[in-house]
């Protein structure tokens, strides 16, 4: 969506476009084309991350896939996943060629400390269906289904505060149309995040999480659009 409107907005501005601005909008559009090419990828810095505190592991790039999103893909939604794992292991899988799948973030339960394995521009292989995949963003919960033990309270908030940030860059709402469990995707044969998870509380921590952060970059501090 974002750059539907970011085009809008340029092409809007057509009355008052000189013809030298025209010129330049002709180089920029044949200068991004090349990236669209298959198989050539946007450069990119090495060890950078999308959400600032977060830790950077690079996952196997054939567990994803390049792109540059929000440009060929609009992002409008997060999907919320557990592991069936300890942390280690689930890094150790997604470095893995073999694996055949990845997710953007995995978040630690001890701590809520979370590693970026994928840049939020390409599509990773996390949903099990690939229009989720291309549309959307991953995070990975440290834990399993069945043990409610592992969804801890750190957990909860870094996560949150995560999916508030991923909300804020793409302008997605927050609420359970677009923040949704792996088990809610078409065609999907996983149960994560399971039973246990804490829909309810989580998502009060992804709205507290979005208006503390319009507060402190002095938005218009309007709490009421929960
Ligand atoms: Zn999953």
């Amino acid at each position: 969506m974002a750059s539907i409107s970011r085009r809008a907005a340029l092409i809007g501005g057509g009355s008052g476009v000189v013809l030298a601005t025209a010129a330049a909008l002709t180089w920029d559009k044949t200068s991004r084309l090349w990236w669209r090419l298959p198989g050539v990828d946007k450069q990119r810095k090495k060890g950078e991350v999308d959400q600032p505190g977060v830790t950077w592991i690079a996952a196997s790039e054939a567990n994803l896939r390049f792109a540059d999103r929000p440009d060929d893909y609009v992002i409008d939604r997060v999907v919320i996943h557990v592991t069936e794992s300890d942390f280690r292991t689930a890094v150790k899988v997604f470095r893995d060629p073999l694996h055949a799948s990845a997710a953007h973030y995995i978040v630690r339960a001890s701590d809520g400390r979370t590693v970026q394995m994928v840049r939020e521009l390409d599509v990773a292989y996390h949903a099990g269906n690939r229009g989720f995949n291309e549309r959307s963003i991953g995070i990975e919960h440290e834990g399993f289904v069945d043990r409610p033990q592992n969804f801890t309270e750190e957990m909860y908030r870094s996560s949150a505060r995560l999916a508030a940030r991923i909300c804020e860059r793409y302008r997605i709402p927050v609420d359970r149309e677009h923040i949704v469990g792996h088990n809610e995707v078409p065609g999907a044969d996983h149960t994560d995040p399971g039973r246990h998870w804490d829909w309810k509380r989580y998502m009060s921590y992804v709205r507290q999480a979005r208006d503390e952060a319009s507060r402190s970059s002095g938005g218009s501090g309007d709490s009421g659009k929960a």
